[in-house]
């Protein structure tokens, strides 16, 4: 009795209040409905320290099974018929479905949602009034619960307030921002374990003590770690991600991928990468790995302007189909089914697509031209909705390339640092930008990036001025271009001259000027029109060269160098037979090569 006048409330509510609001027709009905129906809040979650969890163990198996988990709690679809009376919820759509409120059961779904936003660990969404402390609750049990480490921070204010005029979308969803931030300062981090002297830590973490040994192998792991490792072998070890991408293909566009296979026969006997290891095979030197972080620009913000939660849900539909596209996309085109002795593997792992970021580790040689395809094929992507043509969207990436047995949460310090390097660049050119770095020894991780580059070998002080021996980081377009320069050196440079020249760019800029000009003498015809190609695409002065003059820094003339970055990109180019053959096939299809394709519709 008492659930059928909750369901009759709840109707009630979604055709007075979540549909027109969904629409954008008000934030404010009469008093007479709030006293009716209760009225609605606007409620919002986040994960907490959501790295943290998925990347305090360095094995791919308890990365990719806490991405799993997260992504089930956050984005999962509902069980079959769910609710029944014994289920409890086992992720957000089942808590939603729990209280009788309406939301999507699949991808193809066209029921009204209550939910507006779910992806990259938060959510936002419109529930009734009455209920959204009881949900807020359930949100927040339900992720120590089901990880027994993460937590979530969940928050709602009332947006039906008066009979009176609206408040303005982005006032609302601004001040909605400021709960949630308050609300995860506010929180104090609970440890769910505590450390008992004598006890066997944890072998995947090394962080919590183990609970006991676990099959199949028989390792010692604490409870979160045991989770992790259960969710990525109840899988069968095909994580989503892979399973999407795979099934994705098509035969005719992607026959680089495919490698000789049919699509059937890739989606039912290639695997996913067991290990990073296995990821790092598929590089030409079998060892290095690219991690990529790539975050779309100031999303936040361009969301928070929308005219209404219409809107709103929208565009950040289109942003994450963008994101995603572009991620399979670079896959596709730079990577192919690679065999290790009798398994077959897809050489890459899609740690997580967000609503608007992505993180995946690739083989390292095909790190770079993966790169560019996302951030270009999501500009371009995007350009095409009329939602996105006020106000350009881009992406900034954080690229490392290093070998493979380098702890993977350093790898995603550099690469956040990276990331931040890539932002700042382009809050100033307002283009989607990228920065990298090639790591040759464990020794140049003792410090963290910013030192790192403020110093030699990377900035040589003399003479009352500075010399920077990069010119990262590169906007899509600069990147693009430089991609281009390495190829042509590649074929017209030979490695030891261009190892030479960088050598004498670390002894400064004088000597390196001189180094130049004596090599440059020496050069034969064709040689010269290269360098002046690359002087005159580039901004160099000859007078300077090899190095372009930048703006003073406090006081200090300032210049940098593109030659250390066409170094190591020569250096991590795929083998170049295989990078002509993959790049006739390209042409063949229509696909220009470099990174320039944009996307086909
Ligand atoms: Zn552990």
């Amino acid at each position: 009795m008492e659930q059928e006048v909750h369901d009759k409330q709840n109707k009630e509510w979604i055709k007075q209040e979540l549909n027109p609001i969904l629409r954008g027709n008000c934030f404010a009905p009469s008093t007479e409905i709030i006293d009716q129906i209760g009225g609605t809040a606007l409620l919002s979650a986040d994960t907490d320290k959501i790295k943290e969890y998925v990347f305090e163990s360095a094995k791919l198996p308890e990365i990719r099974g806490a991405s799993m988990i997260l992504d089930y709690l956050n984005q999962g679809w509902p069980s079959d018929n769910y609710p029944n009376d014994s289920q409890l919820p086992s992720n957000l759509r089942e808590i939603f479905l729990h209280h009788g409120l309406p939301t999507r059961r699949s991808k193809d779904d066209k029921q009204d949602d209550c939910i507006v936003y779910a992806g990259g660990g938060s959510l936002l969404a419109l529930v009734p009034l009455d209920l959204a402390d009881a949900i807020k609750a359930d949100i927040e049990k339900i992720y120590p619960d089901e990880t027994s480490a993460a937590t979530i921070s969940c928050v709602w204010q009332p947006i039906a307030v008066s009979d009176g005029e609206g408040i303005k979308f982005s006032e609302l969803m601004a001040r909605q921002s400021l709960l949630l931030r308050r609300a995860k300062e506010e929180k104090e981090s609970l440890p769910f374990f505590e450390a008992i002297p004598y006890s066997r830590r944890c072998e995947s973490c090394q962080i919590r003590p183990s609970v006991g040994q676990v099959p199949p192998d028989g390792r010692w792991l604490c409870l979160p770690c045991n989770k992790k490792s259960f969710r990525s072998r109840k899988q069968g070890g095909k994580k989503e991600w892979a399973k999407e991408f795979a099934e994705e293909l098509s035969e005719s566009n992607d026959e680089w991928y495919l490698n000789g296979r049919t699509k059937e026969y890739v989606v039912k006997n290639v695997e996913i990468a067991s290990e990073i290891e296995k990821i790092a095979y598929a590089s030409k030197d079998k060892k290095s790995i690219g991690f990529i972080y790539a975050d779309g620009n100031d999303i936040g913000k361009f969301l928070d302007n929308s005219k209404n939660f219409s809107e709103y849900k929208k565009k950040s539909e289109i942003l994450h189909k963008a994101v995603r596209d572009s991620v399979y996309k670079a896959l596709r085109f730079h990577l192919k089914v690679t065999q290790i002795e009798v398994e077959e593997i897809h050489p890459f792992e899609i740690v997580t697509i967000g609503g608007d970021d992505a993180i995946i580790i690739v083989p390292g040689d095909r790190a770079i031209d993966i790169s560019i395809c996302i951030g270009r094929t999501f500009e371009s992507y995007l350009s095409e909705f009329e939602e996105f043509r006020g106000q350009k969207v881009t992406l900034s990436l954080g690229l490392v390339v290093a070998d493979y047995n380098n702890p993977v949460y350093f790898l995603l310090a550099l690469a956040e640092d990276l990331l931040k390097n890539a932002k700042k660049k382009n809050r100033e050119c307002r283009e989607g930008a990228i920065d990298f770095l090639v790591i040759k020894s464990q020794t140049a991780l003792s410090t963290d990036l910013s030192n790192l580059r403020a110093h030699y070998p990377w900035t040589i002080e003399s003479y009352g001025e500075k010399a920077i021996l990069t010119s990262r980081p590169y906007t899509w377009s600069k990147m693009n271009e430089l991609r281009r320069t390495v190829q042509e050196i590649h074929k017209d440079l030979p490695r030891t001259q261009l190892q030479a020249l960088c050598r004498s760019l670390r002894k400064g800029r004088r000597a390196s000027t001189m180094f130049y000009r004596y090599q440059w003498a020496r050069a034969d015809n064709q040689r010269k029109d290269l360098l002046s190609k690359i002087e005159r695409k580039w901004g160099v002065e000859s007078i300077n060269s090899p190095w372009i003059k930048q703006n003073p820094k406090d006081g200090h003339d300032c210049f940098s160098t593109i030659w250390e970055d066409i170094r190591e990109l020569n250096d991590l180019m795929p083998s170049s037979n295989d990078e002509i053959a993959r790049q006739e096939l390209m042409q063949q299809k229509g696909h220009s090569i470099g990174g320039e394709q944009v996307h086909e519709s």
